[in-house]
């Protein structure tokens, strides 16, 4: 049994998995990183919680999830998830908004890096090949629903190294997309 709350996107049942991303597990990921020292690294960033229906890595299945990112900045930059490829790279997912209000951040394989604005009832299709990350640009937490194939797997490591090709800041007047 397993039940989605569709105004929080929260869980419950069996086989729902929970990860957490706090400020001290994010070295490197902002631009100011002095500033992101300078906070309680307990502070959450953002949280995913996971119907596992599969073994990760079984092709033809499905994952079903909901992330959570907090409200808030380091520097003048806004909280955000890593972001990643699909390890299998031509592997597709949806997202939709369910609370709050965020960007979408979206690259292609030229580095050419755009967005979709995220609230409740957008709904968004992320294609093979496009690294993807939610960006929370308002005051009250970002949940956003997800399915992805359960083969799909997570690349991490080139955004890791390189970056988005652009970042989300506030420089006064609410987020702009600033190439880096
Ligand atoms: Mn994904």
């Amino acid at each position: 049994m397993i039940h989605v709350d569709f105004e929080s996107g929260h869980l419950q049942g069996d086989a729902v998995l929970h990860s957490e991303r706090r400020l001290e597990d994010l070295v490197g990921l902002f631009a100011d990183e002095a500033a992101r020292e300078s906070m309680d690294g307990k502070t959450l960033a953002y949280r995913v919680e996971m119907h596992e229906a599969e073994k990760e890595g079984v092709e033809g299945g499905l994952f079903f999830g909901t992330s959570h990112v907090m409200p808030g900045k380091v520097g003048d930059e806004y909280f955000m998830t890593k972001g990643h490829l699909h390890a299998k790279v031509h592997c597709a997912e949806y997202y939709w908004g369910l609370s709050g209000t965020g960007w979408l951040l979206l690259m292609d394989e030229n580095r050419n890096t755009r967005y979709e604005p995220v609230s409740r009832g957008s709904l968004h299709y992320i294609p093979g090949g496009i690294a993807h990350r939610l960006v929370n640009v308002g005051e009250e937490p970002l949940s956003v629903g997800a399915c992805w194939p359960s083969d799909a797997g997570h690349d991490y490591g080139s955004i890791a190294t390189d970056g988005f090709s652009a970042r989300v800041l506030d420089q006064g007047s609410g987020p702009v997309l600033i190439q880096d």
